[in-house]
């Protein structure tokens, strides 16, 4: 750290990402990626004359990308907000929506880490509510009206889902303050709160590219909600960084979307390859939650989180160990192709035969 860091950020915890290592080729189950390339459609486009134009600033309004968003969501194009991840928005909703006095932030104590990273990053009170003991969401804990509140639908690392019904009596019932819907894993199961952003004002739907749509390096997320929400962040946008999506992603987005019965397709595969893992590692022993997600989480009562994450990694397939008291037993494992997973089920039945 340099004598230069303004004071406020001194005791800020950054966030630490999945990691993505270059030492050696391992089967990769840790940050939730698609097993699955990007669909043709979006590699032809990539090769295309766009390339020669990146002397060229792409569009700031990104009109194309929110049309083809728009339709394909049923909405109109000052309802899509578009940025460089999804994490993007995040950041900019902290920053627009969130303050210590009006509108502190209340999400789940067992979440997506970043919420808490940018809580304390804009120095927002925040409270983290308990899961039940199967780690659901009570949803009377974010009836209060006094908060905004972030909720992962599905939620991270856990991979339960709300219902609809649900999300809407936490949306009604917090009309003085933004709900945020982050949907980074919603095409994996669980049910999309888009369409009530039409009768909800203050409901904030945050998509992703990186998951189901095979894009986690193109870095492309989008918001759905009131089109005053959107001119919101758009003022956020406007004021950090107007060219924040870049033109090969715009262009790679725009051509995932006239590609999407391919994504879908690739949804109902992992869904399928998620259930046969699953099924097999209860067999095996493992305690599973029922995730609507591209991911398990998992435990075995022959060993700790820590030491299963330790001994997969040597055997070079790397998973995602949580250190936090609460999850600590357990490791979340992505949901790869149907061979990938059948190689961690025969490594896990060899680690565990001594056991
Ligand atoms: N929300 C959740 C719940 C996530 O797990 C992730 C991925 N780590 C993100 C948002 C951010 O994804 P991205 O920035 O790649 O869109």
């Amino acid at each position: 750290m340099s004598r230069f860091l303004n004071e406020k950020y001194l005791s800020l915890e950054a966030y630490t990402p999945g990691e993505q290592p270059t030492d050696m080729k391992y089967i990769k189950l840790n940050t939730n990626e698609s097993p699955y390339p990007p669909s043709e459609g979006v590699i032809e486009a990539l090769n295309s004359e766009e390339i020669k134009k990146l002397n060229l600033y792409p569009d700031p309004t990104g009109n194309q990308l929110k049309s083809s968003i728009a339709e394909l969501y049923g909405v109109n194009k000052e309802n899509v907000f578009l940025s460089n991840g999804s994490d993007d928005i995040l950041n900019f909703s902290f920053m627009a929506f969130c303050n210590d006095s009006t509108s502190p932030v209340k999400f789940p104590e067992i979440s997506y880490g970043f919420y808490k990273v940018y809580a304390d990053l804009y120095k927002v009170k925040y409270s983290q509510i308990s899961l039940k003991d199967d780690f659901s969401i009570n949803i009377d804990d974010y009836m209060g009206n006094d908060a905004t509140v972030v909720i992962a639908n599905p939620n991270a690392p856990t991979g339960l889902a709300l219902g609809i019904e649900d999300i809407e009596k936490i949306v009604s019932n917090n009309k003085d303050h933004i709900v945020l819907i982050d949907e980074a894993y919603v095409d994996f199961g669980a049910e999309s709160a888009v369409e009530l952003t039409k009768k909800y004002k203050n409901l904030l739907v945050v998509c992703t590219y990186s998951k189901s749509r095979s894009m986690a390096g193109a870095r492309l997320g989008f918001a759905i909600a009131d089109s005053e929400i959107i001119s919101d962040l758009e003022k956020i946008k406007y004021s950090t960084n107007p060219y924040n999506i870049n033109r090969l992603t715009m262009t790679a987005g725009i051509a995932a979307i006239k590609d999407n019965n391919y994504y879908m397709d690739n949804c109902r595969r992992i869904i399928e390859t998620r259930e046969y893992t699953a099924a097999k590692l209860r067999m095996a022993g493992f305690e599973l939650t029922d995730s609507k997600s591209n991911f398990l989480f998992a435990r075995t009562p022959k060993m700790s989180g820590q030491e299963l994450y330790s001994i997969l990694k040597q055997k070079g397939i790397l998973v995602r160990h949580f250190s936090s008291p609460k999850i600590s037993d357990y490791v979340r494992i992505t949901v790869g192709t149907r061979e990938q997973m059948d190689k961690l089920l025969d490594t896990i039945e060899d680690i565990l035969k001594d056991k």
